[in-house]
C-alpha cells in the first residue's frame, strides 16, 4: 500500500497533467511521486523580511515587496509576447515583466488584491523592473510555515510551462500532505535516537519546507546519513557474505623462508607502518577466510617489501605466487627487486611479459604447472589461459586502478579456490572515499615513509624563467645526478602536445648537446622496444636527461634522479602531479620538482599548483583533489553514477561517512543477515535500493 502511493505516476498529481508530466520525466527524471519527493531544494531564501519600494536601493540581490496590482497588459507579437504588470505600495510603483509562461502567470494576477513579490530589481527607464519575479497572494503565503523558502533546480523548458522553482514548490505543496504518511520508515528508532535525528516524516517536511534553520540542518543531516548508510550497508554486507562463503587457503606456517629472510636478508628495519600492515595480512592469511585486501601507500612507502613478505608466507605454506603490474617496465623492475630479495633463499622467480620469447614462455608454462617455479612476475600476459599454476595461493596486483574488474577477476580463477589477493596502489584515496567505495575490500594503509628520506623541494616557475631552470638542470647534472623533463599528453590536444614535446626536446638537445650530454626521449608513439631501450639507458645511468610524456608516471625507480621538471604543469591533475613528483627523492640526494606553467592559470590550476608546492602528503593532496574534481572523477566512476548522491558530499561530509560507517559495522556485527526483528526496516529499504542500483555490486 505504502509503496503504491509513492510509486504513483507523476501525471496523477494535481497540477501536473500530461504535458508537464512529460517534461518532468524528460528534463528531471521525475517519473513518480517518490521521485518528486526526492527532488530536494538546493538552497533556501530567507523570506522573513519585506521592504518598501522606496527602500529598494541596490540593483543586486533579491528583495521582497508587498504590493497591489494597478495594470496588467499583454504586449507584442504572438511569438514575442510580454506580460507587463504594474504594481505599487504606499511608497512607489514597479513593473513586473514576464516573457515566458505567460499563459500560467496571467490568470493568477488580479487587480485589487494584495501580493507578495520576490525577485531581483533592475533599474529601467527611471523605475524598478522585476523580470520573472515570484508572485503569490499574500494571504496564501501567510499560511505557510516558516520563512525559509526552498529553491529547486529547474530548466528552461520546465520554466516555460510554469515549473520554475516556484512552480515546483507548488507541486511539492500538493504532494507532501498526500504522501507523507506513506513514506516508509527507513532507519530503526534506536539509530534515530542515538544520532538525535528527526524522524523520516519530519525530515522530508523540513527539507522542503523548513520550520527553522535548526530543524532544516538536522533534516539534511538525516537524509545525507541515510544515503551513505545504505551504500555502506550494501557494500559491507556483500563483503561479509562473500567472505563467509569464500573459503581461503590457510597459511598456517610462518616457515623457514620468511624467518630466514627476516633474520638474515632484510636489508633494513621495517617501518612501523610496514609492520602493522604485515600483521594485518598475516591475520587474514591464517584465518581460513579469503583475503581481498587493498594496500594503500604513497610512492616510495615500501609496498614492494610488504608484497615480498606476503609471497614468502605463501611459499612457506607450499603455494605459488604471482605479481601483476600494468606495464612492462614496471613488471621488469618488480622482477629485478624481487629476484634481489629472494635469490639468496633459492626461490625461483620468472618474468612473463608480452616480449618474452615463445621458447622461454614454454619453459615458464611448464615450470608453473609442475610447481618448480615459485613466483611469477609479469604484465597482463599472466592472465592468458595458457598460464596455469600448479597451486597458486597468492596474487599481488600493483597499481590496481590500471586494471579492470574483469581482469582482476581472471586471477581469482587461476586455482580451484581463489588465491588470496593483495592489491596495491600508490594513489592515496581519501578516507571517506575508501570507506564508501571499498566497502567490500579490506584496506591497509602504509602512512609513513622509510626514515632518512629528504623532503622534495617543490617550486612553481613561469615559462619566462626557463633560462634559469636550464642552468639549474646543468648544475644538477654536474653533480652527477639525472633529470626528468615531463610533457603533458592529453588526448583532445594530442597533436599540439606532440608538437610541444618535440619542440621542447629539440631545445633541450640544443642546450645540452652531445658529447657532454645524452638525452633520452620516451613517448607513446614509439615502438615498445624503442621505449624500453631508451628507458633502460636512463635507468642504467647512460643518459642524464629523460624527456618523456606521462608514460613514466607509475613506478619506475631511478634513485639517482634528483630533479623532476613538469612542463605545462597546469594541464595535469593533482594526483598525476603527485605521482610524477614521486619519481624523484628516491635516493640519498636532495631532490627538486619544478612545475613550469604559463601566466594564464585557471582558478583550479592555481589551487593545484599551490597545493603541490605546499605539501607532499599524498592523503592531503587526494583530499584536495576530491574537492576539486568530485568523487566520480577521482574514482573513475562518473559513468556508473555509483557515487552520485543527492545530498551527501564525500569531500565535505567525512564525519557523516564515519558516523554511518560505525553504525553499519555495529549492526552487521550483531546481525550479519539482518534477520533480527529490529533490522527488518533496514533490510526492506536495502532490498528496495539494491533493485535500483544494481551497479553497486560490481565496483571496486
Ligand atoms: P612503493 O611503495 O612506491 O612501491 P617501493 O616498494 O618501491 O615503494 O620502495 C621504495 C624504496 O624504499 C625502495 O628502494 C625500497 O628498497 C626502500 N624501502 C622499502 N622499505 C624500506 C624500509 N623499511 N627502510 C628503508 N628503505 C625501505
Ligand atoms: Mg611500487
Amino acid at each position: 500500500m505504502n509503496i503504491d502511493v509513492l510509486n504513483t505516476p507523476i501525471e496523477f498529481l494535481k497540477g501536473v497533467g500530461p504535458k508537464r508530466a512529460e517534461l518532468l520525466k524528460s528534463e528531471m527524471s521525475i517519473y513518480s511521486f517518490r521521485d518528486l519527493l526526492n527532488h530536494f531544494p538546493f538552497r533556501y531564501v530567507d523570506r522573513s523580511k519585506t521592504i518598501l519600494i522606496k527602500d529598494i536601493l541596490e540593483p543586486h540581490g533579491s528583495v521582497q515587496i508587498s504590493v497591489q496590482i494597478s495594470n496588467v497588459q499583454e504586449l507584442g507579437q504572438p511569438r514575442k509576447k510580454r506580460l507587463l504588470v504594474s504594481a505599487f505600495d504606499a511608497t512607489g510603483s514597479v513593473q513586473l515583466v514576464w516573457f515566458k509562461g505567460i499563459k500560467w502567470i496571467k490568470p493568477t494576477i488580479k487587480l485589487g488584491q494584495q501580493y507578495v513579490v520576490y525577485g531581483k530589481p533592475a533599474s529601467y527607464a527611471g523605475s524598478w523592473n522585476f523580470n520573472h519575479p515570484e508572485i503569490e497572494l499574500e494571504e496564501k503565503s501567510k499560511n505557510k510555515l516558516g520563512s525559509l523558502q526552498p529553491v529547486y533546480h529547474s530548466t528552461e523548458k520546465l520554466s516555460a510551462f510554469g515549473l520554475q522553482s516556484r512552480g515546483i514548490e507548488n507541486l511539492m505543496r500538493n504532494l507532501l500532505p498526500q504522501v507523507i504518511k506513506f513514506i516508509p520508515k527507513t532507519l530503526p528508532s534506536n539509530i534515530e535516537k542515538k544520532n538525535n535525528f528527526p524522524n523520516v516524516f519530519q525530515a522530508y517536511e523540513n527539507i522542503h519546507f523548513p520550520i527553522d534553520r535548526h530543524l532544516l540542518q538536522k533534516s539534511i543531516l538525516r537524509l545525507k546519513y541515510e544515503e551513505l548508510f545504505f551504500l555502506q550497508l550494501s557494500m559491507t554486507s556483500q563483503k561479509l557474505s562473500t567472505r563467509n562463503k569464500l573459503k581461503g587457503y590457510v597459511f598456517k606456517y610462518v616457515g623457514n623462508n620468511f624467518n630466514d629472510f627476516f633474520k638474515k636478508h632484510l636489508p633494513f628495519e621495517l617501518t612501523n607502518a610496514q609492520k602493522k600492515v604485515v600483521k594485518e595480512i598475516r591475520k587474514d592469511l591464517g584465518s581460513g577466510v579469503h583475503m581481498n585486501r587493498l594496500l594503500q601507500g604513497d610512492v616510495g612507502s615500501g609496498k614492494t617489501l610488504v608484497a615480498v613478505l606476503t609471497i614468502l608466507l605463501s611459499i612457506d605454506n607450499g603455494f605459488q605466487s604471482c605479481l601483476m603490474a600494468p606495464t612492462e617496465i614496471l613488471a621488469t623492475q618488480h622482477y629485478k627487486s624481487i629476484v634481489n630479495f629472494l635469490d639468496p633463499l633459492g626461490i625461483k622467480v620468472s618474468l612473463l611479459t608480452g616480449s618474452v620469447k615463445k621458447s622461454d614462455r614454454k619453459i615458464i608454462h611448464q615450470s608453473l604447472e609442475d610447481g618448480t617455479l615459485n613466483v611469477l612476475v609479469g604484465t597482463h600476459a599472466l592472465l592468458e589461459d595458457k598460464v596455469k599454476f600448479k597451486n597458486l595461493g597468492l596474487s599481488v596486483i600493483d597499481e590496481q586502478h590500471r586494471f579492470g574488474v574483469a581482469q582482476r577477476a581472471k586471477l581469482w580463477k587461476k586455482n580451484v579456490q581463489p588465491p588470496h589477493v593483495l592489491v596495491m596502489t600508490a594513489t592515496p584515496i581519501p578516507r571517506t572515499l575508501a570507506m564508501t567505495f571499498y566497502g567490500d575490500l579490506d584496506v591497509s594503509v602504509i602512512d609513513e615513509l622509510p626514515p632518512g628520506r629528504k623532503p622534495i623541494n617543490t617550486i612553481h616557475r613561469f615559462d619566462s624563467s626557463r633560462l634559469k631552470v636550464f642552468q639549474f638542470i646543468e648544475d644538477e647534472i654536474k653533480k652527477g645526478h639525472q633529470v626528468y623533463i615531463v610533457f603533458p599528453l592529453i588526448e583532445e590536444s594530442e597533436k599540439l602536445d606532440y608538437k610541444d614535446l618535440m619542440d621542447g626536446y629539440e631545445s633541450i638537445v640544443r642546450r645540452f648537446p652531445l658529447p657532454d650530454y645524452q638525452v633520452s626521449i620516451v613517448h607513446g608513439k614509439m615502438k615498445p622496444e624503442a621505449k624500453e631501450y631508451e628507458m633502460s639507458q636512463f635507468v642504467n645511468g647512460k643518459t642524464q636527461i629523460m624527456v618523456a610524456t606521462t608514460v613514466i608516471e607509475v613506478g619506475v625507480d631511478v634513485p639517482n634522479a634528483s630533479l623532476m621538471i613538469i612542463e605545462s604543469a597546469e594541464k595535469f591533475g593533482l594526483s598525476q602531479l603527485h605521482q610524477l613528483r614521486g619519481r624523484v627523492g628516491r635516493g640519498a640526494e636532495k631532490s627538486y620538482c619544478i612545475l613550469m606553467s604559463g601566466y594564464k592559470l585557471s582558478k583550479e590550476a592555481k589551487i593545484r599548483l599551490e597545493t603541490m608546492v605546499r605539501t607532499s602528503d599524498g592523503f592531503e593532496i587526494s583530499e584536495q583533489d576530491l574537492k576539486i574534481r568530485g568523487p566520480g572523477d577521482v574514482m573513475g566512476t562518473q559513468q556508473s553514477g555509483v557515487l552520485d548522491f543527492k545530498l551527501a558530499d564525500l569531500a565535505r561530509d567525512g564525519q557523516i561517512v564515519q558516523l554511518s560507517k560505525n553504525d553499519v559495522d555495529q549492526i552487521l556485527k550483531e546481525d550479519v543477515n539482518l534477520s533480527a526483528p529490529e533490522n527488518q526496516i533496514v533490510k526492506k529499504e536495502l532490498i528496495r535500493i539494491m533493485k535500483l542500483k544494481p551497479n553497486w555490486s560490481n565496483i571496486s
